[in-house]
């Protein structure tokens, strides 16, 4: 009797833990929405996740750090069954973190690190450094196509230093530019090399026009400039902004060949207009696969798929972490890429 009893009690408890599982709720927290591809990311999880049976909490902090960790906190105390968060500032939700894991809520970072803490238990990402690569590797096609045989002018610019992936970017591009700098074939007249000089904080388009028409003023009235890095497509609107203002692109004046990242709308029909040469594509969909399938192997127990154990160092482990591929998009592929995945429609481009 006793026995029965007990048996009936487990199987209770086990329905009931099961039925907490599916309709779990998983607490995602995104940076901003100023730019599309988080507001993409969002949507592709939300989706996802409600077809695989889970609910979904999912914040915008619009860059602004304690309210991302006002967001994170709330969810914790709600309850939510796991985190997924892209961070703002990568470096400052060790506390936020302390408390998920004393209420055994397991985080994954979202497409950006989350370091110095312990408590971060998968990494879902694209392989970043090969972003910095893709980009300097156009930027250097679009040199020679544009202005025949060099020595160049280029500028650099890099993401916001408190973003993990901006190193990543920036050190998988000097990996293709650097060696042209020692060789004298690209010259960097204003001499602002490495990130400390070269970053955007907070990624902020406004940011890079005000130093893009600083450069230009300082450096390049005699002289022309032939191109810029640009680490991601809001800056790289900004830059052309400032381009233009000074009559690159009209007359004579040809327009400098100007990498991005995210393959946003306006960049696209930048692209398109022959202004912005390059972006890379990072398919939010798939990312969003992924983080979906790890997040269903922590809940059932099982592990989680991972291509990489060694790249992502947070200061306190390594973190393991699938990579997915970026594809880098020009004139030539941006119909096959974007419009052949299905990512966009052409009439949101044309
Ligand atoms: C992302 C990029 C994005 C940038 C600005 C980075 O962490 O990896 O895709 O362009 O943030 O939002």
């Amino acid at each position: 009797m006793k026995l029965k009893k007990f048996v009936l009690a487990a199987a209770a408890s086990l329905l009931l833990a099961t039925s907490a599982l599916a309709d779990g709720t998983i607490g995602i927290s995104m940076p901003t929405k100023s730019s599309a591809r988080w507001i993409s990311d969002g949507n592709s999880m939300v989706e996802q996740f409600k077809k695989a049976g889970y609910k979904t909490d999912l914040q915008y902090a619009e860059d602004d750090i304690p309210n991302q960790l006002a967001q994170i906190e709330n969810m914790i105390t709600k309850g939510v069954d796991v985190l997924v968060i892209a961070a703002i500032d990568g470096t400052t939700l060790s506390n936020a973190l302390e408390n998920a894991a004393a209420a055994n809520i397991k985080v994954i970072a979202y497409d950006r690190l989350i370091k110095n803490s312990a408590n971060v238990d998968y990494y879902a990402t694209f392989d970043n450094f090969k972003v910095g690569v893709q980009q300097a590797t156009s930027l250097v096609t679009g040199l020679k196509e544009r202005f025949g045989d060099g020595p160049y002018n280029v500028e650099l610019f890099g993401g916001s230093p408190d973003d993990n992936n901006a190193f990543f970017f920036y050190n998988g591009a000097m990996s293709v530019l650097q060696p042209l700098i020692d060789d004298g074939s690209v010259v960097i007249q204003s001499g602002q090399l490495g990130m400390k000089k070269v970053g955007t904080l907070r990624w902020d388009g406004a940011v890079a026009q005000a130093r893009m028409d600083n450069l230009l003023s300082a450096h390049y009235t005699d002289k022309k400039i032939q191109g810029i890095l640009s680490p991601y497509d809001g800056l790289s609107i900004g830059i052309l902004s400032s381009l233009k203002g000074v009559a690159y692109g009209s007359g004579d004046l040809k327009m400098p060949i100007v990498s991005g990242q995210d393959a946003e709308v306006p960049s696209v029909k930048s692209i398109l207009a022959g202004e912005q040469y390059s972006t890379v594509f990072k398919d939010t969909r798939e990312l969003a696969r992924v983080t979906v399938g790890m997040v269903e192997a922590l809940v059932k127990g099982t592990k989680p798929e991972i291509n990489d154990t060694k790249t992502y160092d947070n200061g306190v482990k390594i973190v393991p972490s699938y990579l997915l591929e970026p594809v880098s998009v020009d004139i030539k592929n941006w119909e096959d890429i974007l419009l052949g995945s299905g990512y966009y429609k052409m009439d949101q481009i044309k």
